[in-house]
């Protein structure tokens, strides 16, 4: 499945938000968001969006904010159009709310499970571990990035990985990592337990998955 290759804080600029696309970066103070001047007159300003004519960001009108808050999602779970798009008829069709269901269906893709449990410091790097066969479920490699976890599925690290120094770092870091309510995770036996599906409010950043409804169901 293809995927975005291109520079990843340019997409957070052109959102006009922080998605914490870079791991440890994000926090680090190397962010860009973070790296605003401070005796500017505008100080809750977000850097400017990419391209030329970046700096004069427009007021947006309806159909602008519903499309920027689903490029917003797709990005923050690092999905193409396509894809998405079938998460959308698929959440289409499931009882309940369809945006709420759309971001539970994303939630519950292996690599963002994975990256929930502390294995990886951001989306991507899990992907990243989940396509390299590091990752495990209910004891059998999955090498499916959007696999999609349900109740009872145990993700871990697989055994013949787990000496290498890389992988060994990122497993001590399990061990600090404050997973979700929905996963039980073992940092000692470096697995995690689908113990309940994510709600909309397991979700980790405040979208408005509404004007995603209203931006398809035109
Ligand atoms: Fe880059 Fe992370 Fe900051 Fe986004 S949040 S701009 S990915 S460092």
């Amino acid at each position: 499945m293809a995927r975005y290759t291109g520079p990843v804080c340019k997409l957070c600029r052109r959102e006009g938000v922080k998605l914490f696309l870079k791991g440890d970066r994000c926090t680090s103070g190397k962010c860009p968001f973070d790296r605003i001047d401070t005796n500017s007159r505008n100080r809750d300003a977000a850097p400017a969006a990419p391209g030329q004519h970046g700096a004069a960001r427009k007021k947006l009108r309806e159909y602008g904010m519903q499309l920027r808050e689903k490029e917003k999602v797709k990005r923050f779970y690092g999905v193409l159009e396509r894809q998405f798009h079938n998460y959308f008829d698929k959440a289409d069709r499931m009882e309940g709310m369809t945006g709420e269901n759309l971001l539970i269906l994303l939630e519950r893709r292996l690599d963002n499970t994975v990256h929930r449990m502390g294995f990886g410091k951001s989306r991507a790097e899990s992907r990243q571990l989940t396509l390299h066969d590091h990752i495990c479920v209910n004891g059998k490699k999955v090498n499916i990035p959007s696999y999609c976890v349900k109740v009872g599925d145990v993700i871990s690290v697989a055994e013949n990985c787990r000496e290498s120094e890389s992988v060994k770092a990122l497993i001590e870091a399990m061990a600090t990592h404050t997973a979700p309510k929905w996963l039980e995770v073992d940092a000692a036996n470096a697995s995690a337990k689908v113990i309940a599906l994510p709600t909309r409010e397991d979700v980790a950043f405040d979208f408005n998955e509404q004007l995603i409804v209203e931006l398809y169901s035109k």
